[in-house]
């Protein structure tokens, strides 16, 4: 077992105290991580060290969702993103695909990611849970305490140069704030997570329903990328 595996058992372990750990036969195979075309020396380093934790999370049976799974959504893009996007959780479409944001609030995700110039290849998407809540419920306590592990993880890896928590449950999640607090009283403000400039805005799914949202999450992006430029 490398350090890495070692490591990050510990800490699903010490989550799991007290609570069964479920056994299950059959494994789910996520999608590919990365298209790694062109990838420098650093940053093939980096795709190894994300495979090893895709596969750990690929066998994780710490919370009930990997009794209703079908595929384990670690995470896609580059493995050296300078920005990263956190989501909550895969909704049908990923779970079925294994990767995230590939339904409907996927394209407009990606649509928003067009219209920064990049591409999904050029950043990285990944989200609070890497197994779907049936129905798509709100994660429990539990199921976000134990994927944690594996985001911090992905986030100490890649180093992003910003996060940007798409949603309420995303931003909720990492910035340990009372499930009563609203996106619209996050926006617009500079938090910090895992020593990351992180950024709050609406989940595009909130913007399917309400198109009106959307000068606001522009407004939001529009100051992102402001700060990959430096300004
Ligand atoms: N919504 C999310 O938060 N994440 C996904 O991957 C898809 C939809």
């Amino acid at each position: 077992m490398s350090d890495l595996h070692a490591e990050i058992v510990t800490k699903l372990l010490q989550i799991a105290e007290g609570e069964p750990v479920i056994v299950l036969e059959e494994e789910a195979a996520g999608a590919p991580l990365s298209d790694s075309n062109g990838y420098s020396d650093e940053a093939m380093a980096k795709l190894g060290k994300l495979e090893e934790i895709s596969k750990i999370a690929s066998q994780c049976r710490i919370c009930e969702l990997c009794k209703s799974r079908n595929k384990v959504v670690f995470g896609v893009g580059n493995p050296n993103a300078r920005l990263m996007f956190i989501g909550e959780a895969p909704g049908a479409d990923e779970d079925r695909i294994g990767e995230p944001f590939v339904g409907r609030a996927g394209q407009l995700l990606t649509a928003i990611i067009d219209a920064m110039h990049l591409t999904r290849q050029e950043v990285y998407i990944a989200n609070i849970l890497k197994c779907r809540p049936p129905g798509n419920r709100n994660p429990t306590s539990f199921e976000s305490a134990s994927c944690k592990p594996y985001l911090l993880k992905q986030i100490e890896i890649i180093a992003p140069e910003i996060i940007v928590a798409l949603g309420l449950v995303a931003a909720v999640n990492l910035l340990e704030l009372p499930p009563t607090t609203a996106v619209r009283d996050l926006r617009g403000r500079v938090f910090e997570f895992a020593g990351k400039p992180l950024i709050v805005t609406y989940h595009p799914a909130a913007l399917l329903r309400n198109p009106n949202l959307k000068p606001a999450t522009w407004e939001d992006i529009r100051r992102v990328m402001k700060m990959l430029a430096g300004n």
